[in-house]
């Protein structure tokens, strides 16, 4: 089962991901903690999305589409996926359908998460992230046991520096510019083929229970 989860920064579609992911048995991709494993391996790709993650700004397609494609032909992908953060634009969208076409394959489910983007500002402020594993908390909704210590590595959370309310304010600005039309056109083809984006979207959750 091939899954895409759409939504804002911040909306929960990470939370939502994992849960599914681990229902089903499948991995739970986030282009995102593959952009930050880079950045904290200090790679090339790293340094280069690093420049564009701290302004809230998209990293720039080539990078996002070869990473991602790199990662869906691994063996353990072979029964699907969760994507979590891809596709974030029309092109990106048009690159996953198109590879998956010429192997006669398709996306089978796209999940909104919807959240206004009030709420996805103040609970953004709370989100802290473990330094050492990635795990994600909140400070009201999902805290650590121990203030500050991730529960599953022990190491130091943060909040991260693309949570912080400025790029949060940006990240969401770029939100509504580059990905929103996408889900426009996802959702509106559950009635229409459309030539450029040709999967079915079988389900649409509105609101799904975030933490
Ligand atoms: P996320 O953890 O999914 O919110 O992603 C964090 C940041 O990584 C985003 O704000 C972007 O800068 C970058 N990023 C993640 N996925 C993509 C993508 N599909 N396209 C472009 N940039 C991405």
């Amino acid at each position: 089962m091939k899954i895409i989860m759409l939504g804002a920064p911040g909306a929960g579609k990470g939370t939502q991901a994992k849960m599914i992911a681990h229902k089903y048995g499948i991995p739970h991709i986030s282009t995102g903690d593959i952009f930050r494993t880079n950045i904290k391996e200090g790679t090339k790709l790293g340094k280069e999305a690093k420049e564009y993650m701290d302004q809230g700004r998209l990293v720039p397609d080539e990078l996002t589409v070869k990473i991602l494609l790199d990662r869906v032909e691994k063996e353990d992908c072979k029964n699907g996926y969760v994507l979590d953060g891809f596709p974030r634009t029309i092109p990106q969208a048009e690159v996953l359908t198109d590879a998956l076409g010429k192997v006669g394959d398709k996306i089978d489910y796209a999940i909104n998460v919807e959240v206004p983007d009030k709420n996805i500002i103040s609970r953004m402020s709370g989100r802290r992230a473990c330094l050492g594993c990635g795990s994600t908390y909140h400070l009201e909704y999902n805290p650590t046991k121990k203030e500050g210590i991730c529960d599953s590595c022990g190491s130091e959370t943060v909040l991260r520096d693309d949570d912080k309310a400025e790029t949060v304010k940006k990240r969401l600005l770029v939100y509504h510019e580059q990905t929103h039309p996408l889900m426009i056109i996802i959702r509106s083809s559950l009635f229409y083929t459309r030539s450029t984006v040709l999967w079915i979207c079988k389900m649409y959750f509105r609101q799904l229970p975030i933490y």
